[in-house]
């Protein structure tokens, strides 16, 4: 088991609130990794600081074992993807907001025209290329900010409460979907949630993140006992 990223005593401060305090974290190469935390615990800010968005007020992280500093920490930022808790959608076609990444990235218009379909068809959002991204339902706008990300196929995937105020249906075709994903690819995952039960069927590790702290980590059944 290699280690992917390793976080040492991160701390973030915002004025007088302390986000994040002294947070010690590996994450694994492969493994799909929970963060369960009541609102307000630190998910967002400690996801945000793993995707390079938000640095530290102190403490270290290393990717690959390569300490993360002014110097690289725009190939790191690339090395991640998070999606974000509420879906910011582009005003465009579904095959237009999933393009976009990849013409960023260099890929030519038959890759991204391959990938895009691959990625479709993964969430189960086949032939809705054409249709407006805007005018899906939550849940399906949730699912082209998913296809988004898995086209680009980073190492690690950052995911912000991804199933939050989507119907059960969405619910369960996301968490199919990420977990064949991570079967099939490898992608490290790295998954905030409020959610014990999701914490539960979906992962291989778990913090439990209290004001700002890990209190407990472990499997899944070890935490929820
Ligand atoms: P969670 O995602 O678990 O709900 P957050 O990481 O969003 O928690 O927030 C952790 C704490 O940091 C909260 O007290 C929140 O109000 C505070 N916080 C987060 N981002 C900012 C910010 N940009 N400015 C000030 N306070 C913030
Ligand atoms: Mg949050």
């Amino acid at each position: 088991m290699k280690t992917l990223m390793e976080l040492e005593n991160i701390n973030k401060v915002y004025g007088n609130v302390t986000a994040l305090n002294l947070i010690n974290l590996d994450i694994v190469e492969g493994e799909v990794f929970s963060l369960l935390g009541p609102n307000g615990s630190g998910k967002t800010t400690l996801l945000r600081i793993m995707a390079c968005i938000e640095k530290p007020t102190s403490g270290e992280m290393r990717f690959k074992g390569v300490k993360v500093d002014e110097g690289n920490i725009n190939d790191v930022r690339l090395k991640t993807t998070m999606v974000f808790q509420k879906t910011a959608l582009f005003n465009t076609s579904v095959y237009k907001n999933i393009a976009y990444g990849l013409q960023l990235r260099g890929y030519s218009k038959r890759e991204i025209d391959e990938k895009a379909k691959e990625v479709m068809k993964t969430v189960r959002l086949e032939g809705y290329g054409k249709r407006p991204a805007k005018k899906l339902s939550g849940g399906e706008q949730q699912r082209v900010a998913l296809a988004r990300a898995l086209a680009l196929d980073t190492d690690v995937l950052l995911l912000d409460e991804p199933t939050a105020n989507i119907d059960p249906k969405n619910i369960s075709i996301i968490e199919e979907v990420l977990s064949r994903f991570n079967k099939e690819r490898k992608t490290t995952m790295v998954i905030a949630t409020h959610n014990m039960f999701q914490a539960e069927t979906l992962t291989n590790r778990v913090a439990l993140l209290l004001g700002g702290k890990i209190a407990q980590i472990g499997a899944p059944q070890e935490i929820l006992r």
